[in-house]
């Protein structure tokens, strides 16, 4: 369940997105309240699956799918040391296993009234800053979203994830997944995942646990 390879613990949020069943209610109350302020509050990503984060992993981690800058440009595959694609991918993108999204209780919300029906979502921080399309529901959730629940873990930059302004974390079930993200529980993933890049991950385990890992509201 922790690490995203069974589904027992998911309700439907809609067709297109499963959620932890507890965190429907909280989502739909704060749903309910930001439509109120005229904003579509509606998720991109709730729930996902093991399988689908090693696929992002290994598309990034074999360049088949660009690494991304601090501001979410493109940066050269081809140059960088096994380290250092391992540093770019996790600024975005968790290691399989432990990514916030396996548990359910965490999802990536947008402004479906911002935006056309073609609106191409991109999940990059201009669309949450003051001329993006995003930028009343960022300040909606500055205000609000805490009192459903409901907070930021990734909002500031301390040199690990990246500040991702869309990415919202139920707190009260978020912290009882939190705590079973220790080194050996990471190490038991990679001991047995098909990861592209697993024997440099091995390497630097301790950096990465503490930069990238080691759950964020307890830092
Ligand atoms: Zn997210």
């Amino acid at each position: 369940m922790v690490s995203g390879q069974t589904q027992c613990h998911l309700a439907n949020l809609n067709d297109a997105c499963q959620l932890h069943a507890d965190v429907i209610a909280p989502f739909r109350s704060m749903q309910k309240s930001a439509a109120q302020q005229g904003i579509d509050l509606q998720v991109a990503s709730g729930f996902r699956s093991y399988d689908r984060q090693l696929a992002i992993w290994n598309a990034k981690a074999s360049g088949q799918k660009p690494l991304l800058d601090d501001q979410g440009q493109p940066v050269p595959f081809e140059g960088l040391s096994d380290l250092e694609k391992i540093y770019a991918i996790m600024r975005w993108s968790a290691l399989p296993g432990c990514s916030r999204h396996h548990w359910g209780t965490d999802l990536d919300a947008w402004d479906a009234s911002a935006v056309s029906a073609d609106y191409q979502l991109q999940l990059v921080p201009e669309e949450y800053q003051p001329h993006g399309p995003f930028y009343k529901l960022a300040c909606w959730l500055d205000e609000h979203a805490a009192s459903y629940g409901f907070v930021r873990p990734f909002a500031v930059d301390k040199g690990g994830v990246a500040p991702e302004p869309w990415h919202l974390s139920y707190l009260p079930l978020a912290t009882q997944f939190e705590v079973y993200l220790s080194s050996t529980f990471v190490k038991k993933i990679l001991d047995n995942a098909p990861l592209v890049l697993g024997d440099a991950l091995k390497n630097s385990l301790d950096d990465i646990l503490e930069r990238f890992i080691c759950p964020p509201s307890q830092r």
